[in-house]
């Protein structure tokens, strides 16, 4: 007999923690239809939140990013070269927080996730505001322009404005009245630590699947300027979505997924124990923050999927020391987005003593 139905989502985020401040409250108007309150959002709302979230991620990085670097500095583990590349990175952090120069001379592919409430409407075609966004906030800050069309196959022309963005909509009906985003800035360098091998149930057994990950990490090497935020995904439904979901998490966007499977509906969750094991293995391999050490990775992210039984994807990715994403929403209460860090001098109180 089969089993009852039952439904989960594939990647079932939980409780939204994220910390907001507050950008507008205006451009959001209201109406009531079919019993239902539905919001209008302006198109130049979602051109300045896609701006002005461009500036933060170019400028300043998360609290807990900013902590773990001043960790490095408190860890009498920590080699010499872990040291210095933390005390580079902290400095850096406060001449970017300046709003001046970027953290980082390569300021990214821009890549913008929404999830459109059912009851949101808009009048402009969404990806068009966003682009325009992306346009207002490559031209007018100091964020260099790194894309290149291709003319014909093996010709390109640099686009002067750092368009076109990879823009994904989908429509959410789990909240219905909020239209929710994810904007990251993803370095070349950093998207190039992307991987996905298939491979088979071989490996799925904790020592031949460290023995794997182990010469896998070696060969990510340090071109991505860690300490990396790494991702492991494990199965998948599809190779993209494999893929896709390492992005995610490298973003910390999944942190909340459950922490155990369900032989019911086969959702993802993540593997805290592995996630210490594979934490273990990054600091014992020694390459460290790039020259040998304890911190090859800040921390380590898990998170294993269903699978066809014929097939293991497996996706590896990192997030580098320019960790650039921001979480935001508009909601009929106005347009929210993720608080940075705008003062990194707060994690620097060791900088003195070490320079
Ligand atoms: S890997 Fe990251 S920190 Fe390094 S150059 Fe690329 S964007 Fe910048």
């Amino acid at each position: 007999m089969a089993p009852e139905f039952s439904y989960q989502d594939l990647l079932p985020i939980g409780e939204d923690k994220t910390e907001y401040r507050l950008l507008s409250s205006n451009g959001i108007t209201t109406f009531s239809a079919d019993g239902k309150e539905f919001l209008k959002v302006s198109p130049a709302l979602i051109e300045n939140l896609t701006e002005v979230a461009l500036h933060d991620i170019s400028h300043y990085l998360r609290s807990e990013h900013l902590a773990q670097l001043a960790n490095i500095l408190k860890d009498p583990e920590s080699s010499p070269n872990d040291r210095f590349v933390a005390i580079d990175l902290l400095k850096n952090a406060n001449i970017s927080a300046g709003g001046v120069l970027p953290m980082c001379q390569d300021t990214g592919t821009v890549i913008v996730m929404g999830k459109k409430g059912q009851q949101v409407l808009t009048t402009e075609k969404d990806e068009l505001s966003i682009s325009k966004g992306v346009y207002q906030a490559f031209t007018k800050l100091n964020l260099r322009y790194s894309q290149l069309a291709p003319v014909s196959t093996w010709e390109e022309k640099n686009t002067g404005n750092n368009l076109p963005a990879q823009i994904e909509i989908y429509s959410d009906t789990d909240h219905p009245d909020e239209y929710n985003f994810l904007f990251i800035a993803k370095g070349g360098g950093s998207a190039n630590k992307s991987f996905l091998y298939q491979e088979t149930k071989a490996i799925l057994n904790p020592k031949s699947f460290l023995s794997w990950l182990d010469e896998k990490l070696r060969s990510l090497g340090t071109s991505a300027c860690p300490p990396y935020h790494l991702v492991v995904v494990i199965g998948g439904t599809s190779a993209e979505f494999t893929v896709k979901t390492a992005k995610l998490a490298s973003t910390k966007y999944l942190d909340s997924l459950p922490t155990m499977g369900d032989a019911k509906t086969g959702h993802g969750f993540r593997d805290l124990e592995l996630e210490k094991d594979i934490l273990k293995l990054t600091q014992d391999i020694g390459i460290g923050a790039q020259f040998g050490g304890k911190y090859f990775c800040h921390d380590v992210r898990v998170v294993r999927l269903p699978r066809h039984g014929a097939s293991l994807p497996i996706a590896i990715a990192v997030s580098c020391s320019a960790d650039r994403q921001v979480k935001a929403k508009i909601t009929k209460d106005g347009v929210f987005i993720e608080k940075l860090e705008t003062d990194p001098a707060h994690f620097c109180q060791l900088l003195p003593m070490m320079i």
